[in-house]
């Protein structure tokens, strides 16, 4: 025993052999880190041989360089990586949701890494409040009397529920009460809130009589949730907030909406969806309303709570406010984000936009341009075909935007180990299955994207 742990070589040795700096070439790692590796391999292999566990490696070295690579591979690096999205759904949840604009990811980095104004009011050399500055914007941009910022909309409906509805009776329609993205019920964030779930109605139908029926001295909100990720088609009844809000208004009860993406430009208008924009339903009278930051609105995680200056006092006194409270980078996107939408530059700078927008026929340009820069390659073929894209996240599930992309096949392997392969490149891409064969949608790559595309199939092709 003694003559094995005495046969592992020293550290200093393995530091300078060839084998191990090669171990640091491949994943960039400073000499302090890829000493710190070999000697948390050497440790393992000790703590191995004593426990009586056989090497499987001729040699010690060669031991700890196996265990030296693992580490290196799992921790030598981020694991949080860059995904090259060819899936076609350009607010993919599993994918991060929205990508920031330049001026956003410039004002994070900024913010983040030095001292901030974020509690301090400069103006008065006193504390301030970290409210202000994405209040002033959405009050701006959306008419709302006030506004707050908290960690996601998840967390905005549950503030909402709790600090002014706990206790009582919220009304919802049946119709109204869908799971999004497998984990946000909105029965279940009431039931953890304290407030009292009243549904009303029936699947497809809700009236107005619903929900006066159901409105008694225990009632204190009628809440509408955007039935996001679907849809109810055909024999249907909903009530609209133009019905609503005076029923609300007749009973001094609030009138919540979650309105899930929370649009700040008029999609309508431009032919996709019938997504209203925050400001037209604030205008229609809702006393509160809550939406996500990273979905349609392009910006960082966040859940932005507008509306009524008395109900968001409450709210931002409350607690819990505390608890969902954002960062200073979160806050630093949203307001870089938002200023897009004040300037009227969002269509231009924002990803989301960018991506939502393009035309079939520029999508078709960018394929196109990177079948030719591919015809070189021997064993894959690339096939342009037309598609459709998503919004995703939860987004206007009805809209289906024109879009090309190619159908790619690699000699000799299936589909699925294809898949695998791009997968599990670097960095990883992502598409889908169209027709049983591999599909990248080039709806949303960029030409950084696309450029490292040529590198990986590039890299396919010599192996194949
Ligand atoms: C997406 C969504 C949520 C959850 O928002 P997060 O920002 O993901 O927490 C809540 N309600 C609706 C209607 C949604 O679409």
């Amino acid at each position: 025993m003694h003559q094995l742990l005495r046969s592992i070589p020293a550290i200093h040795g393995m530091l300078n052999d060839p084998q191990f700096r090669n171990v640091k070439e491949t994943y960039g790692l400073s000499d302090q880190v890829l000493t710190s590796l070999i000697q948390r391999a050497a440790d393992a292999l000790r703590q191995d041989l004593i426990a009586g566990i056989k090497p499987v490696n001729s040699s010690m070295k060669s031991e700890v360089l196996e265990r030296t690579n693992a580490l290196a591979k799992k921790w030598g690096k981020n694991q949080l990586t860059r995904v090259i999205n060819g899936s076609g759904t350009v607010l993919h949840t599993n994918l991060g949701r929205a990508r920031l604009s330049e001026r956003a990811v410039e004002h994070v980095t900024e913010i983040a890494s030095s001292y901030s104004n974020l509690e301090y009011s400069i103006h008065e050399g006193k504390r301030g409040s970290r409210h202000t500055i994405a209040e002033n914007l959405i009050q701006e941009i959306t008419g709302a009397e006030a506004a707050m910022v908290v960690n996601n909309n998840a967390a905005a409906v549950y503030l909402i529920l709790k600090g002014l509805a706990k206790g009582m009776e919220v009304i919802v329609s049946r119709g109204e009460l869908v799971e999004i993205g497998g984990s946000f019920r909105v029965s279940s964030i009431m039931e953890e809130s304290g407030a009292q779930l009243k549904e009303v109605g029936t699947t497809n139908k809700t009236h107005l009589y619903d929900y006066e029926e159901a409105i008694n001295e225990h009632t204190s909100m009628i809440m509408k949730v955007h039935t996001s990720n679907f849809s109810i088609r055909g024999f249907t009844t909903s009530q609209s907030r133009k019905e609503l809000v005076p029923v609300t208004d007749a009973h001094e009860l609030i009138y919540y909406e979650d309105l899930g993406s929370g649009s700040l430009i008029d999609y309508q208008s431009a032919g996709i969806g019938d997504e209203p924009t925050v400001k037209q339903v604030i205008e229609a009278g809702a006393d509160l309303v809550s939406f996500s930051g990273d979905k349609l609105l392009g910006g960082p995680q966040a859940g932005i709570i507008a509306g009524k200056k008395k109900w968001i006092d409450k709210l931002k006194k409350h607690q819990l406010a505390r608890v969902l409270r954002t960062d200073k980078m979160t806050l630093a996107a949203l307001e870089a984000t938002l200023l897009h939408y004040l300037n009227l530059e969002a269509l231009d700078e924002l990803p989301v936009y960018r991506d939502i927008n393009i035309s079939a026929s520029e999508v078709k340009r960018k394929a196109e341009h990177f079948m030719k820069r591919m015809s070189h390659l021997g064993t894959i073929t690339f096939t342009l075909k037309a598609c459709t894209s998503r919004i995703g996240g939860g987004t206007m599930p009805e809209v289906e935007l024109a879009s090309f992309g190619l159908h790619c096949q690699l000699d000799s392997y299936a589909p699925h180990e294809l898949e695998k392969k791009l997968r599990l490149s670097e960095p990883a891409v992502v598409g889908r299955f169209l027709e049983e064969k591999f599909f990248l949608d080039f709806r949303t790559l960029t030409d950084k994207d696309i450029d490292d595309l040529v590198i990986i199939f590039e890299a396919l092709d010599q192996r194949s």
